[in-house]
């Protein structure tokens, strides 16, 4: 098994005693892996890709928390959105709207956290600091004719800088704290209580830098193959 336990459990304490809550990342590993988590009582795991998602949450127990933390094309929401607990990665107006028209279809409430762009690398996706205002406000809008009532955007998600500069992280992971407790703390905002940051190589820095959410793959399962 490729399972690492004895990772599992110190990384478990470590994050219950801060509040902190750890998607276990699951992607290109086999459900067997998946399970033997699952029977240590751990219950939410992240995905990146549609399909292997779907098949994987059809063979496996109902009561897993499925943390969509990929890349989501609006076509194929209606994949994963009558199970799916969170989507991380909402980084356009235009996927919201689908997110909350395919929850509608199963009535269920998707809980959503928008993307910040804050890396140096022009791949990685999400929203900027204008653009996040302007998504904010309207869902605010949007919530108060009685719209958008099968989303809840509950937070951001960001991914910082591929790099050693551990400094250049810490910063990336400051500025998304800053953009989080500011948007947090507006009125009639309560739900907004996520801030999902920090994968296997800086979850430290980030727990640090005020993360309540991160995202660790590697360390649990293994390295992946490319
Ligand atoms: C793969 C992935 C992770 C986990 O990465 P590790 O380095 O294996 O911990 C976290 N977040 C996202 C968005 C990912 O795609």
């Amino acid at each position: 098994m490729a399972v690492n336990r004895e990772a599992y459990l110190e990384i478990k304490e470590q994050l219950q005693a801060k509040k902190v809550t750890l998607v276990a990342v699951s992607k290109t590993k086999p459900v067997a892996d998946i399970q033997e988590l699952y029977d240590q009582g751990h219950r939410d795991f992240g995905e990146n890709y549609v399909q292997e998602l779907a098949e994987k949450q059809l063979v496996l127990p109902n009561d897993i928390r499925w943390h969509f933390i990929g890349h989501l094309q609006s076509n194929k929401v209606k994949y994963i959105a009558p199970f799916v607990h969170m989507v991380h990665g909402v980084d356009s107006y235009k996927l919201l709207l689908e997110i909350d028209k395919q929850a509608r279809k199963s009535d269920r409430v998707i809980n959503c956290l928008l993307q910040v762009h804050v890396a140096q690398e022009e791949t990685k996706f999400g929203f900027n600091e204008i653009e996040l205002v302007q998504v904010i406000d309207a869902v605010h809008k949007y919530k108060h004719v009685g719209e958008l009532r099968h989303v809840q955007v509950r937070g951001l998600m960001g991914m910082a800088s591929l790099t050693d500069d551990m400094e250049q992280v810490r910063r990336e992971f400051t500025y998304l704290k800053m953009l989080f407790d500011h948007f947090a703390t507006l009125p009639g905002n309560a739900a907004f209580d996520t801030l999902s940051m920090g994968m296997s190589s800086d979850y430290q820095l980030a727990i640090e830098e005020g993360s309540n959410m991160v995202r660790i793959g590697s360390l649990l399962f293994g390295a992946r193959q490319k």
